[in-house]
């Protein structure tokens, strides 16, 4: 894919959804965080109820602490890996006490040096809390990405760094959820939308699938 259908993919995807965002419910940094921790291998419609639950009693690391990891575990046990997520989401409270005045440090390392934070967590907190243009690569966006000749890559850092490299400044900021909300509704895994989808003659799967039965139907001709 070049430059110019790269600019023409985001300009599709902003005139369908001008002011994309994370479909977690959350009204600050700690409570994104916590929300992006449950999100692992659930839906965000779980993690949604569970902290529908959890937030209204605690929604600080203080009071996530004062609550206790029984009463954490009480209120996220619908969400798959409960158990683990809840000693990490105490440990990081107990963190961001020590270290970062109660806050969530606005800082990639930092991020990464709390327990059940990886490199795609602190992507979605660091764009999505604090505006940065960071691009977290989940199993979407590496689709999204391969299927279409977006930024194919092997695996999900080398498609997070070739994004960060071709995608044009101005859609950097919202490539991110942009790029989830196709591969989640449109592009999706197993029956991908191809016939409705608003980028079909752009994406290089497209592309292959037409030249493929071009070339069956002249075969069989
Ligand atoms: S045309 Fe199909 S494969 Fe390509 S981006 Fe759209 S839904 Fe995905």
């Amino acid at each position: 894919m070049n430059n110019d259908t790269r600019r023409l993919l985001f300009e599709r995807l902003r005139a369908a959804n001008p002011a994309p965002t994370t479909e977690l419910n959350y009204a600050t940094p700690f409570e994104l965080l916590v929300a992006v921790v449950l999100s692992a291998q659930a839906t965000d419609k779980g993690v949604n109820k569970a902290t529908a639950r959890l937030f209204p009693m605690a929604n600080t690391p203080r009071t996530i602490l004062e609550l206790g990891l029984d009463g954490l575990k009480e209120s996220i046990r619908t969400i798959g890996l409960y158990n683990t997520k809840a000693e990490n989401i105490i440990k990081t409270c107990r963190l961001l006490i020590e270290r970062h005045g109660s806050e969530v440090p606005r800082d990639r390392a930092a991020l990464e040096a709390l327990p059940g934070v990886g490199r795609k967590t602190a992507n979605v907190i660091l764009n999505t809390a604090f505006g940065e243009p960071t691009i977290a690569v989940d199993t979407h966006i590496f689709r999204v990405s391969n299927r279409t000749g977006l930024a194919p890559g092997k695996n999900v850092l080398e498609v997070e760094r070739r994004l960060l490299k071709v995608v044009p400044r101005e859609f950097r900021q919202d490539a991110h959820h942009w790029l989830i909300l196709h591969g989640r509704y449109v592009c999706t895994a197993r029956a991908p939308k191809c016939p409705v989808c608003p980028v079909a003659d752009l994406c290089d799967a497209q592309r292959r699938a037409s030249s493929h039965r071009t070339r069956n139907r002249s075969l069989n001709a």
